[in-house]
């Protein structure tokens, strides 16, 4: 048997950025691998009679990209499935978006939704209000969320088919609300992992769209992880999904956290589904002074003191988690906007290095860096996940000038200095934190350090801008070295999986302010297309 390719790509002008950043005309792909990279022609020897050929006539190419944080899930459903409605909703206007939704999308098998103020709690409890809902349900499953995304108001057909009973025990850390009289009201716990795959299935479309084809997940909880292990089993994950479990959580309504999730893990790990990280959330934001800074906020915080934000948990506990999870295996991503908090885990992980523990460990956001800080992530192997789709100029920008002082704003995102000390440094979009994971508008902001939209004026700390090929460099190797992945993604090298991109403009040839609008007019996940242009 001749070693044919499965597939030719050539003529296209391919950055393939491996080590010596080679340039080449094509490459063949075999059972979901690269396995030759070369000019052309020299590719020919590899085309058999069942060899697909893709002559891309001189379009660019690049290694599938890397979103090395975000929430697709969150972003998948709400994209996909929320029937919304004002949190100021009474029973009967719930009733009546659900009708509507219902007969606006006559095939769906689920209507999900929100949110319902809290207030309604005991109203919801009522058995006649889960008639209503059923009435207007059509016979499909419902589940709506609370304002605090902790509760879910779920309709008969949904509780039957997440097997609650009247004989159900309460779900772990939760409660399944029964009237007076003991039968179900419909208030309970989340749906099951069908539901959670096609949240993760539309989110994962919309990622392939946009021409990445792996990323982490910062939020994962148990039905994450068997939505994608479910999708993976089926044939249909097309990224590499690196889940992220949550340790704490103050934001995703997540009941099973930590250890007892950790605990979990082997049983959703697939081919293309890692569950191998963990999520910490060390501080908040700096404009809810929730971050944790050396420096007092500029005007005193919100005591009018001499206010420095505060950490989620004492420098103790996170040396506990970085010792449970790093013991294991488990790198471990850490949520950190103030320079106080990137302190503390870079003691922590000093500390967890001297003991022997080599597991990755992520600075995620990491706006504020004291630069004294800045060559500790390099020599103590941190990853920093920067968030360029989040801070070019911008109404947030000036939230956070107006909290902090100004020689702390000057020095926002070092990413040039990061660079220069030889840190790994990775992007996320935090999707749906921001509206859209694509990755060109925070591509061009890193280097231009400007509004890629061109709507608000201005540049912040341009010192620290970074070049084309650095910042995608930040999204090819640089994400998938911080996802544990660096021996099977991030460039397009035999042996390699053929994740690649061919985008309909070369980001070398082009202005910077350019780069936002590059348009994906393909993507390829281990040797297979997963989005064309139509
Ligand atoms: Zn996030």
């Amino acid at each position: 048997m001749p070693h044919t390719a499965d597939l030719v790509v050539r003529n296209a002008r391919v950055y393939t950025f491996d080590d010596d950043a080679t340039v080449a005309g094509g490459f063949a792909v075999r059972d979901g691998l690269i396995v030759e990279v070369g000019s052309g022609t020299d590719l020919d020897a590899l085309v058999g009679p069942d060899t697909r050929v893709e002559d891309l006539g001189g379009a660019v190419v690049i290694p599938g990209l890397v979103d090395a944080h975000n929430h697709h899930s969150v972003a998948g459903r709400a994209e996909l499935f929320e029937c919304s409605f004002p949190d100021t909703a009474g029973v009967d206007d719930i009733v009546g978006a659900v009708a509507a939704w219902a007969q606006a999308h006559p095939d769906d098998e689920w209507i999900v939704g929100g949110s319902w103020g809290s207030g309604l709690f005991s109203v919801l409890a009522e058995p006649a209000a889960l008639a209503a809902l059923d009435a207007a349900s059509a016979g499909k499953k419902v589940l709506l969320a609370d304002d605090s995304l902790h509760n879910r108001w779920a309709n008969t057909a949904a509780m039957t088919a997440a097997g609650i009973t009247i004989d159900s025990p309460d779900p772990h850390g939760g409660q399944i609300l029964r009237a007076a009289s003991g039968a179900l009201t419909g208030v309970t716990a989340p749906a099951g992992p069908e539901f959670w795959a096609r949240c993760s299935r539309r989110g994962i479309e919309i990622m392939n769209e946009r021409g990445i084809t792996a990323f982490m997940d910062a939020s994962a909880s148990e039905g994450l992880m068997a939505g994608l292990a479910l999708l993976d089993e089926r044939g249909e994950l097309s990224a590499w999904s690196v889940s992220a479990m949550l340790v704490n959580d103050f934001i995703f309504g997540t009941t099973v956290l930590g250890t007892e999730l950790f605990a979990m893990r082997e049983r959703f790990r697939t081919p293309h589904h890692f569950p191998d990280f963990a999520k910490i959330f060390l501080d908040g934001v700096p404009p809810a002074y929730t971050a944790a800074f050396l420096q007092p906020y500029r005007d005193g915080g919100p005591h009018g003191g001499c206010f420095h934000g505060t950490t989620t948990m004492p420098p103790e506990e996170l040396l506990g988690w970085l010792r449970t999870a790093g013991g294991q295996g488990i790198g471990v991503k850490i949520h950190c906007t103030g320079d106080a908090s990137v302190r503390y885990v870079l003691d922590a992980v000093e500390q967890i290095r001297a003991e022997g523990i080599d597991a990755i460990v992520h600075i995620a956001h990491g706006q504020f860096i004291e630069p004294s800080d800045v060559p500790r992530l390099a020599q103590l192997g941190v990853v920093a996940e920067i968030s360029p789709a989040l801070w070019s100029p911008s109404v947030i920008m000036d939230a956070l000038g107006a909290v902090l002082e100004p020689d702390v704003m000057a020095r926002i995102h070092p990413n040039r200095d990061l660079l220069d000390a030889g840190t790994t440094v990775a992007c996320g979009s935090d999707w749906p934190v921001s509206p859209d994971p694509n990755p060109w508008a925070a591509i061009s902001s890193l280097i231009t350090r400007a509004d890629p939209y061109g709507i608000v004026p201005g540049t912040v700390a341009v010192d620290q801008a970074i070049t084309v090929r650095e910042a995608l460099h930040a999204y090819t190797r640089g994400g998938a070295a911080a996802l544990g992945l660096a021996d099977r993604i991030g460039s397009i090298e035999p042996g390699k999986s053929a994740d690649f991109v061919v985008i309909d403009r070369d980001p070398f040839a082009v202005e910077p302010t350019e780069l936002a609008a590059t348009g994906t007019l393909a993507t390829w996940f281990a040797g297979s297309p997963v989005f064309a242009l139509a």
